[in-house]
C-alpha cells in the first residue's frame, strides 16, 4: 500500500519513504492511501487470538508488500512485548492501561515500533543515522528506550535543563550506549528551534543523516491501532454499545482509534477529552478550528494548542464536520475537575488514575450521563500514575509506590552534556562526535 499526504492525494510514497521522511514534502502528513475493512477471517477466532497475532494482522493490512510478514512479525515481537490490560473500574466502566511498557506511558507503543521499523530499513542498507529529538519529557524517554542499542543508530535528545521531572530526566539520561542527552540551558521551545535548525543546515545535511522520531511519523500511529482491538477482545459484553474516551493532546491516539473503527472495530462513539487546551472540543461545538497558545496544566503531555494530527482526523471524514460529529463527541476539563476525579475514583473504587487518564474518565462520564443506551465505557489510561506522583498523591492523600523500572532508574547516575541554547553548540556536537 502507498501512503499519501493529507494535503495532496497525488503525493504518494512507499511505507519506507513515509517512515524516513516523517513529514511529506508539501508539509502534509502521511496517511494510508485507503483504510478498508479487515477481511472476514480476521474476526474468525478473534477471541482466541494473542495480542501479538492481532497486531500482526492489523499491521499487515497496511504493510502487505512493504514488509515481508515474517519480518513484520519479528518487529512486533521485539517492540511490543507488553500487554494492554482492560481493568474494571466501575460496573460497566473500564480503564485500558497503556502504561505497561518500559517508560510507563502509551508513547512506548509508537516509539518502539517506529524504532524497530527504522532500524530494519537502516540495517538493510548498512547506513548510519542520527535520530534527533527535542523533548519536554515523555517523548524523549520513549524514543531513547525504543532506539537504545539499535545498530547504525545514534540518538541525541535535547531537553530544557530543570524543566522536566526527575523521573522523566532519569529515563533518558542514564541509558548511555548510543543515547546522548544534551541538557540545554533554555526552554523546550529553544530545544525545538535548535532541532529544526539542524534539519535545515546545509553542512549537517551533507555530513550526517538526520531523522526525527516525532509524533507525526505514520509508523508511530499504526501500532496505536492494535490496542483498540485488544481492548474490544477483553470486554465482557461485546454486544453492548461501546464508547471509548481518549485523553488527547496532538490527537494521534484518537486518530488511530478512528482508523480502527474504519477497519471494522465496532465502536459506537469516541469521546475526545482534553484539558483546557480545548481546540478540538471547541471545533466540534462551533465548526471553527482556532489554534491557541498552549496553557500549562497538570496533564502536561496534553498541553497542545495546535494539535498536529487534526488534518489526519479531518481527512478521514473528508473534512466534513457533520460526519465527524456523528462519531466523535468532545469535552474539556479544568485541573480542579481532574484532581477531583482522581480523588473520587480512588475513594469510591480504589483505582488510581493519572491526570491524563482522569481527563479521559471525565469525558466518558459526561458522555454517558447524556446517553440513553446501556453502554460499555472505556477510557484510555495513558501513563502510570507514579509518573505524576506529586499531583496524584496530593489528590488521594496516600503515597503511591514507584514501579520497579522507575525505582531502579532513580538510583542510576545521570549523564548529560550541558550546552547553551545556541544552535552553534548543537552543530558542533553533531559534527564532531560519533
Ligand atoms: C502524549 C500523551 C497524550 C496525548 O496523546 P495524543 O496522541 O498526542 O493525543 C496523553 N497522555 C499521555 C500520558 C501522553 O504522554
Amino acid at each position: 500500500m502507498k501512503f499519501c499526504s493529507t494535503s495532496n492525494k497525488n503525493i504518494q510514497v512507499s511505507f519506507e519513504e513515509a517512515v524516513r521522511q516523517g513529514m511529506a514534502a508539501d508539509g502534509g502528513l502521511f496517511v494510508p492511501e485507503t483504510i478498508d475493512q479487515l477481511p472476514e477471517n480476521f474476526w474468525r477466532n478473534f477471541p482466541q487470538k494473542s495480542f501479538n497475532q492481532i497486531s500482526v494482522e492489523v499491521a499487515s493490512h497496511f504493510l502487505k508488500g512493504s514488509l515481508p510478514e515474517e519480518d513484520l512479525r519479528k518487529i512486533i515481537q521485539h517492540s511490543l512485548m507488553f500487554d494492554a490490560p482492560l481493568v474494571k473500574v466501575e460496573s460497566t466502566i473500564f480503564a485500558l492501561e497503556l502504561f505497561h511498557g518500559p517508560t510507563l506511558a502509551f508513547k512506548d507503543f509508537g516509539a518502539r515500533f517506529l524504532a524497530e521499523v527504522l532500524g530494519y530499513y537502516i540495517g538493510r542498507k548498512q547506513e548510519e543515522i542520527t535520530v534527533l529529538v527535542a523533548t519536554s519529557g515523555d517523548t524523549g524517554s520513549a524514543v531513547a528506550h525504543g532506539f537504545f542499542n539499535l545498530p547504525g543508530i545514534r540518538v541525541v535528545v535535547l531537553y530544557p535543563s530543570g524543566k522536566v521531572t526527575e523521573s522523566q530526566e532519569k529515563q533518558f539520561t542514564t541509558l548511555g550506549g548510543n543515547v546522548t542527552a544534551l541538557e540545554v540551558a533554555g526552554t523546550f521551545d529553544d530545544c525545538q528551534r535548535m532541532v529544526k535548525q539542524a534539519f535545515s543546515d546545509e553542512e549537517i545535511r551533507l555530513r550526517r543523516t538526520l531523522t526525527s522520531a516525532n509524533s507525526i511519523n505514520v509508523a508511530r500511529l499504526l501500532p496505536q491501532m492494535f490496542y483498540y482491538f485488544r481492548a474490544f477482545q477483553q470486554i465482557p459484553l461485546p454486544q453492548q454499545k461501546l464508547v471509548i474516551a481518549v485523553p488527547s493532546g496532538n490527537f494521534g491516539n484518537l486518530t488511530a482509534g478512528l482508523w480502527a473503527k474504519k477497519m471494522g472495530l465496532p465502536v459506537d462513539r469516541f469521546v475526545a477529552a482534553t484539558n483546557v487546551n480545548n481546540v478540538v472540543p471547541e471545533y466540534l461545538r462551533t465548526k471553527i478550528f482556532r489554534p491557541i497558545h498552549s496553557k500549562m496544566t497538570i496533564s502536561n503531555a496534553m498541553d497542545v494548542g495546535d494539535p498536529s494530527n487534526f488534518p489526519r482526523m479531518m481527512g478521514l471524514y473528508n473534512f466534513d464536520h457533520a460526519s465527524l460529529t456523528n462519531d466523535v463527541s468532545g469535552y474539556e476539563f479544568t485541573d480542579d475537575e481532574t484532581v477531583e476525579a482522581i480523588r473520587e475514583v480512588y475513594r469510591t473504587f480504589k483505582y488510581i488514575m493519572d491526570p491524563h487518564g482522569a481527563v479521559g474518565y471525565l469525558g466518558l462520564k459526561k458522555y454517558l450521563a447524556n446517553s440513553h443506551f446501556p453502554s460499555t465505557g472505556i477510557f484510555l489510561e495513558t501513563a502510570h500514575p507514579a509518573k505524576f506522583k506529586e499531583t496524584v498523591e496530593k489528590s488521594i492523600t496516600t503515597s503511591i509506590q514507584l514501579p520497579e523500572p522507575l525505582l531502579k532508574l532513580m538510583s542510576k547516575e545521570k549523564k548529560t552534556i550541558c550546552i547553551k541554547n545556541d544552535f552553534k553548540e548543537l552543530k558542533e556536537y553533531l559534527l564532531n562526535s560519533d
